[in-house]
């Protein structure tokens, strides 16, 4: 048995907006990742399941090894076909806000959001939820928005309804964000719900080649450029980094979704349990900060106070505007501050 995570109340609130609303849109983060896409596809083949009008809207565009989920050719780009998605959300009479805790995550999509009169309802796992939703489902120890919309439908009594369709984007979001169930993944009832996605009928061994075994050679080449030439290592403060300028991103005929992990990479090298990742981002005028950890270190601590970001403990992001090495100077400046806890020293 699954135990009941979501707050009765809340799942009661849920139901009847469901039940009374005929348009809901789903929105979820900017540069959408596996869980954004996956739980957003896996409430949304379960509205359709309810015969509810449902639109998922994103930001901007999401890496291709997430086309091929069912649903996924229906998602709207923001920045693409602004018009008519901020005619949906103004519709809206409900908006599901999904892997996002507050509103600047979804960047130019924010005022049509906050403006709109749809019932504002939210699931998600990050830390410190924001107040512009009514219903707020805020879950930062479960390891998945997918997770959680899984939890949902199960606890609203509509597990039957979730389609093999809808249990693919489900399944995916929880491997993604999980990294392939090897870090945040230690709670057994996971596996409770995997095997009752399997038992929908989905092929996990197909869908974590389709996700992870997928990749260009461009993309291949890029990341053995990016540990021979551009990873540094700073053992004394069990540390990495890597920075990746246009120029560079370029020459290997970089595409969204291209870099996505490499952060991960210094991890698996023995004693670094920080790494940082600074990328010229290819639309803004920014370098984006991705930041990880292992173990008790916080990540995201150092995202909010040196780039302007925030996060889980182990997984983190942010932006900075500025010049490359004014990032990396400041980079350097977090190490020096947080020298003692690198090293394990309280
Ligand atoms: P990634 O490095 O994969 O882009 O992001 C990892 C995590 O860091 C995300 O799941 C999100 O929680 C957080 N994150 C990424 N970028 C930002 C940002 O610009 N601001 C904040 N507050 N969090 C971010
Ligand atoms: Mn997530």
């Amino acid at each position: 048995m699954l135990s009941k995570v979501i707050a009765q109340a809340n799942v009661d609130h849920v139901e009847k907006w469901f039940e009374r609303a005929d348009k809901i849109v789903i929105v979820s983060h900017v540069s959408p990742d596996g869980d954004a896409i996956g739980s957003s596809l896996g409430l949304y083949h379960f509205l359709l399941s309810q015969d509810k009008t449902v639109h998922v809207i994103v930001p901007n565009a999401f890496p291709d090894f997430l086309k091929w989920m069912p649903g996924a050719k229906e998602i709207i780009q923001y920045n693409r076909y602004k018009e008519f998605a901020d005619k949906l959300i103004q519709e809206a009479d409900v908006i599901c806000c999904l892997d996002f805790n507050v509103l600047k995550r979804i960047d130019e999509m924010e005022e049509a959001v906050k403006n709109s009169p749809g019932r504002k309802m939210l699931v998600d796992h990050h830390l410190n939820p924001g107040d512009f939703a009514r219903i707020t489902i805020s879950h930062p120890n479960i390891s998945s928005t997918s997770e959680l919309v899984f939890r949902l439908i199960c606890q609203l009594g509509n597990f039957g309804d979730i389609s093999k369709e809808g249990a693919e984007c489900i399944y995916t979001g929880m491997m993604t964000d999980t990294g392939g169930f090897t870090f945040n993944s230690n709670n057994r009832e996971i596996y409770l719900i995997i095997g009752e996605l399997l038992s929908k009928g989905i092929d996990k061994d197909e869908i974590y080649r389709r996700v992870f075994n997928t990749h260009t050679e461009d993309r291949f080449r890029l990341m053995g450029y990016v540990l021979y030439d551009k990873m540094q290592v700073f053992p004394q403060f069990k540390a990495a980094l890597i920075t990746l300028s246009r120029e560079e991103q370029k020459r290997f005929h970089h595409m969204k979704g291209d870099t996505e992990g490499f952060v991960n990479m210094p991890l698996s090298i023995k004693d670094v349990c920080f790494s940082v990742f600074l990328r010229e981002d290819t639309e803004k005028d920014m370098i984006k900060v991705s930041l990880r950890s292992v173990g008790t270190f916080p990540c995201n601590q150092v995202a909010a106070e040196f780039f302007n970001g925030g996060g889980h403990l182990n997984a983190s992001g942010g932006e900075f505007y500025g010049p490359m090495e004014d990032a990396v100077a400041l980079f350097k400046q977090a190490l020096v501050k947080y020298e003692d806890q690198l090293l394990g020293k309280k």
